[in-house]
């Protein structure tokens, strides 16, 4: 016998298999969504529907945005022949966040990752190689310290070197494991700066 309606069941359901949403989490929610005024359930689906339809990936960095390309990108104040290369849009965000970052950047989203079994060709690396053909002075590595941050850093090191094109790798200093995008700003910025030849 279910102990709640089946359509409570069902939003549980949903709720739980979205990241970082445990069961108990997803049942809290779905009883707060039950309670909520129609007009803010409404706004609340409509912001996902739209958000789903209209976001994009930029056509030059890959990160997410309502435009073709992103404000950075399309920003001509930014340094385009330094591109630094994340591993996911908010690690874009969080150097953004600092202000002091003039370049642009590009957004594998992803990491390699031999345990998980993704590839160089499951991340967006080619379309990173293809954007080196233009005018590219620095690639500065900036994936997260984790294995596969480090394994995707080494591989994309080698494969730039042959160019001619500097590449480097952010200074370590940010923990092991650590996503980038819970680091401080303080340190992100020592980071950039203690940038390291590959
Ligand atoms: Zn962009």
């Amino acid at each position: 016998m279910d102990l709640y309606s089946g359509h409570i069941n069902r939003l549980i359901d949903e709720l739980a298999a979205l990241p970082g949403i445990g069961a108990k989490s997803a049942q809290r929610l779905a009883f707060h969504m039950v309670n909520m005024p129609k007009d803010k359930v409404e706004r609340l689906a409509k912001s996902i529907v739209d958000a789903k339809e209209n976001v994009r990936y930029c056509r030059e960095c890959y990160t997410l945005t309502d435009q073709e390309l992103c404000p950075v990108c399309s920003s001509r104040k930014r340094d385009h022949s330094m591109i630094m290369v994340v591993e996911n849009a908010r690690d874009l965000a969080a150097y953004e966040k600092t202000g002091k970052y003039m370049g642009v950047y590009h957004v594998l989203h992803g990491a390699i990752s031999p345990m998980l079994g993704i590839g160089p060709n499951d991340i967006r690396l080619k379309e990173l190689m293809t954007r080196l053909e233009g005018d590219v002075t620095e690639v500065i590595i900036a994936t997260n310290s984790s294995l596969e941050g480090e394994t995707t850093a080494m591989y994309i090191g080698k494969l730039i070197k042959p160019t001619g094109i500097r590449v480097t790798r952010i200074a370590s200093g940010v923990p092991v494991g650590g996503d980038l995008e819970y680091i401080d700003e303080v340190t992100l910025l020592r980071a950039l700066e203690g940038r390291i030849e590959l």
